[in-house]
């Protein structure tokens, strides 16, 4: 029975992507006009679809998520593939369900004759005999046997068909598709498939040029200015590429910068002016991947890592003080783990009802052990993420945070749908399964359509461009390897030339292609990457008979590009000088701040340092790391030496305790009363404490032995000493590590370093590091060291006096070389003139500071910023002289 003519025959696509490409031509043809049809264009699937629901059939269509996890069961309940990982099993399912669509197009009885020649097409054929018993037993179809059926529902006439119907996009004719064919023309309806026949190149003349470029981020910027410059309001645009998984996200990135440069500030909502197929999973796109890393957590014990990373997803929009202090307090306890059902933080519900929300909700949801169906999950996750604020009510989405929202509650739909395939399951399985949805529901879904649309090889049949750019054509990617599907015997796959089974097939299918390309479209470039990662790559053989040209350089139109192409930048010099006032000199004439000998170092390491932090306060948020940082190690070690030299006081008695076998177990005493403090805050991270107290036991016990019992006698004076020291209207509180005093009543200081100790610092025209210059000043001793007790590179290093002859004094360094302009800075080598520069030096630091120096000039360059954490404040990278620029 046929309809009445209509003006526009139905058309029918290969791919939803080319139907609505149609409609899109379409309507610009028509824009001029006041109103106009709308023609009937579909995809294929879709009106097979509605044809077959159209005939009130008994039975039902399985869905692509229901038929996938029916295939999942029954490939897991094969003992054959039991030991097999998940993920793998997973992926003999998938490839078990495009077999069985395969077996159907092509028509390939499901005899277990047919599939006897290998392990493999056995396995498959009695996987598929229990889908079809289970489908049988639930009255059900699978999609990929809805041709056959809507065919007979032709034949026995069950519903109108109209005068004429056109296939776009079909470049084969596979059985399936011949039946239905033959079936609608029985019936009357004729049938075009302009797409099977490829019109004579002779006719028409396309500008071809093959171009080759450094990388895929050069082919894909070029191509992005070049659809810029060849622009205009109507014109259509194809970039087709083979293999656009590995172009999707550099694509993306180009196309937006080049062709809509605003797009890159974050409040700007306009939509691209383009589309991509193969979009990216929504599994990938945040917020859902963070959602789905919070459903999935597997226990209440949690990796301290995790716990800090989930706590900071913006997507909660958790209260951020809370957030700070609940992350400081855990590190500082050292926590590996974080046990939500053990909470051990006080949540004030009405100071931080987001957070206290999240982990109420968080604790129920991970210890819910419950078996239940897979609707009800649907349900209680959508509850759990209401509670914990998501979508957060209190700003209106926007459009794509609608999109994914909308996406997102599609998943949960088709998680609902599995209920009579799955049955109740544990938590843990739901969200697996959920994850899996999100992972083949490409994001965006659905998108207005653009003239400007990136498309794989085989898309593109069936669309007309006026500027085509085939990008990636090397010989890698054109024609690709191929990929046949075992479960389908080798006999059929051959009979039938099954797409992707054999290299035959694929070179003749992208020549065939790029002959369709070449004679839809009029301005055509073919480009390659000569590079990909370290792997060099030569122009696919199917482009070498096309002219070869320059690559394009085009203008850019980025943002960036266009500030720093339309603005000459100014130049502002700033004041180096910004006067303390009345009551900054009050407060450091009395030493009203924190830090002592620090200020004195930071100015000398960069005046804007010690402005940023002495003046302006600047401090840094600081999260201690969960194992112990450098500088807890630093203070442990000067601790357990302070308790021990208040204890042992000379060096005769370390040599008795050593000579006893004493040490060791005076040490171990030492270590535990030192580490006191620590381990009544960890007191959960025993064996993490003991590990630290055996190595502070091996690393204190090395340096007495072999640096401290080798030095002449000693006492040691007062270690840890605090004096306080008034530079001018400075006033500092200094704290020294050690006084010793030698046998001839001469004082030896000395600090101890855990890490690299640099004495070479201390006799620089600006000299670094003060601290202990500061002190010599102050006391007069006749040596001066760091202490450097750093595991592999123990030793003293430093300066002392050195008396050859009575009345003459010279200098001598230990552990290092003598400084290069060490004798132009000293009038003459002896100590005094040392001690004489270092008092200059430190007058000079204070009065600079005082007088309000501030610049910007870290000592050694990008070794002072290195180390700073100042860099947002004083935007050093912004220089031109390359300072900030940090390797
Ligand atoms: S980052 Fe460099 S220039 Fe900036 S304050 Fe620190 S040391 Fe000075």
């Amino acid at each position: 029975m046929v309809t009445p003519e209509k003006k526009f025959p139905l058309v029918l696509t290969a791919h939803p992507r080319l139907a609505r490409w149609l409609m899109l031509e379409y309507n610009e043809q028509q824009k001029n006009k006041k109103a106009w049809e709308t023609p009937e264009i579909l995809p294929l699937s879709a009106w097979l679809k509605n044809f077959w629901l159209e005939t009130w059939p008994e039975k039902h269509i399985l869905s692509n998520i229901q038929s996938e996890s029916l295939w999942e069961k029954i490939v897991d309940a094969d003992h054959q593939v039991k030991s097999l990982s998940v993920l793998h099993k997973k992926a003999v399912a998938i490839q078990a369900q495009k077999a069985y669509s395969l077996i159907n197009e092509y028509k390939i009885p499901l005899l277990k004759k047919n599939f006897q020649e290998t392990l493999e097409t056995l396995s498959f054929f009695q996987w598929a005999e229990s889908f079809e018993k289970q489908l049988g037993h639930w009255g059900a179809i699978d999609s990929s046997q809805l041709m056959d059926y809507v065919c007979e529902s032709i034949e026995k006439g069950k519903t109108k068909l109209p005068t004429k119907i056109y296939f776009k996009g079909f470049d084969k004719k596979y059985p399936q598709l011949q039946s239905l064919l033959d079936a609608i023309q029985r019936k009357g309806t004729q049938t075009e498939l302009p797409d099977l026949f490829l019109p004579e190149s002779e006719g028409s003349i396309s500008h071809i040029s093959v171009q080759k470029y450094d990388d895929k981020n050069q082919e894909a910027t070029t191509c992005a200015r070049w659809i810029r410059k060849n622009y205009q309001p109507g014109k259509r645009f194809g970039v087709i590429v083979p293999d656009l998984k590995n172009y999707h996200s550099i694509l993306q990135r180009e196309l937006a910068a080049e062709l809509c440069p605003s797009s890159i500030f974050p409040e700007n909502k306009t939509e691209l002016p383009f589309n991509i197929s193969l979009g990216s999973p929504l599994s990938q796109i945040t917020p859902i991947n963070l959602i789905l890393d919070l459903l999935s957590t597997p226990s209440c014990t949690i990796p301290a890592g995790t716990f800090y990373s989930i706590i900071k997803y913006p997507v909660f929009n958790l209260e951020n003080e809370a957030t700070i202090a609940i992350e400081t307090e855990f590190r500082k306890q050292r926590k590996f783990n974080i046990d939500i059902s053990d909470f051990r933080f006080s949540l004030d519900s009405e100071k931080a009802p987001r957070f206290f929300n999240l982990m109420v909700a968080w604790k129920s949801w991970v210890l819910d052990s419950n078996k239940f169906l897979p609707n009800k999950w649907a349900e209680k996750i959508s509850f759990f993420l209401k509670e914990v604020n998501w979508p957060g009510k209190e700003e209106k989405l926007t459009d794509k945070e609608n999109h994914i929202f909308e996406s997102w509650k599609n998943c949960l739909d088709q998680l609902a749908s599995l209920n009579s395939i799955l049955g109740p399951i544990h938590r843990i399985e739901a969200i697996k399964n959920l994850s899996g949805i999100a992972e083949k529901c490409f994001f965006p879904e659905k998108n207005r359509d653009h003239l400007i649309q990136v498309v794989q090889l085989d898309e593109a049949t069936g669309m007309k461009f006026d500027h085509s750019w085939v990008m990636g054509c090397h010989f890698e990617a054109l024609p690709p390897s191929p990929d046949p599907n075992t479960f389908v015997p080798s006999e059929f796959r051959k009979r039938h030339q099954i797409p992707h089974s054999s290299a035959k097939w694929e070179l003749e299918n992208c020549e065939q292609q790029l002959k369709r390309i070449s004679t839809s479209s009029k301005d055509i470039v073919l480009s390659y990457p000569l590079q990909d990662g370290d792997n060099s790559l030569e122009p696919s053989p199917l482009i070498k008979k096309y002219p070869q040209d320059n690559s394009l350089v085009l203008p850019s139109a980025r943002i960036k590009d266009q500030i720093s192409n339309s603005i000459a930048l100014e130049k502002l010099d700033e004041e180096p000088y910004l006067l303390l006032t009345g009551d900054e000199k009050i407060r450091f004439d009395r030493g009203q701040m924190k830090g002592g000998s620090s200020l004195l170092k930071n100015q000398a390491d960069c005046p804007f340092q010690a402005f940023s932090r002495f003046r302006l306060h600047a401090t840094n948020q600081e999260i201690p790391d969960t194992d112990f940082d450098p500088m807890v190690r630093g203070n442990l070690v000067h601790r357990i030496l302070e308790i021990f030299w208040r204890k042992v006081k000379t060096r005769e008695q370390l040599v008795r305790l050593h000579k006893t076998g004493q040490l060791e177990k005076q040490l171990e005493i030492l270590v535990k009363q030192a580490m006191e403090k620590f381990s009544r805050a960890l007191t959960d991270q025993k064996e993490f404490l003991k590990l630290e107290e055996s190595r502070n036991i091996k690393l204190v016990f090395e340096w007495l032995v072999q640096f401290e019992k080798e030095r002449d006698n000693f006492t040691v004076l007062e270690p840890e000493k605090e004096e306080t020291v008034n530079l001018n209207g400075l006033s500092l509180t200094l704290r020294m590590d050690r006084i010793d005093e030698t046998e001839g009543k001469k004082h030896v200081l000395i600090d101890y370093k855990t890490g690299e100790a640099n004495p070479s610092e201390w006799v620089k025209e600006r000299i670094l590091s003060p601290q202990l210059p500061l002190y010599a000043t102050l006391i007069s001793p006749t040596a001066v060291y760091f202490a450097q007790t750093k595991k592999g590179g123990m030793g003293l290093k430093g300066i002392k006096e050195s008396i050859k002859n009575v009345g003459t004094s010279s200098i001598q360094f230990v552990g290092f070389n003598k400084p290069v302009h060490f004798s132009e800075l000293l009038e003459g080598p002896t100590w005094n003139n040392l001690l004489d520069f270092w008092k200059r030096q430190i007058n000079g630091l204070a009065s600079e500071f005082l007088e309000g120096r501030i610049s910007i000039d870290p000592a050694q360059k990008q070794n002072t910023c290195r180390n700073c954490d100042l860099n947002p404040v004083c935007r050093i990278w912004e220089r031109d002289d390359g300072i900030g620029e940090l390797d």
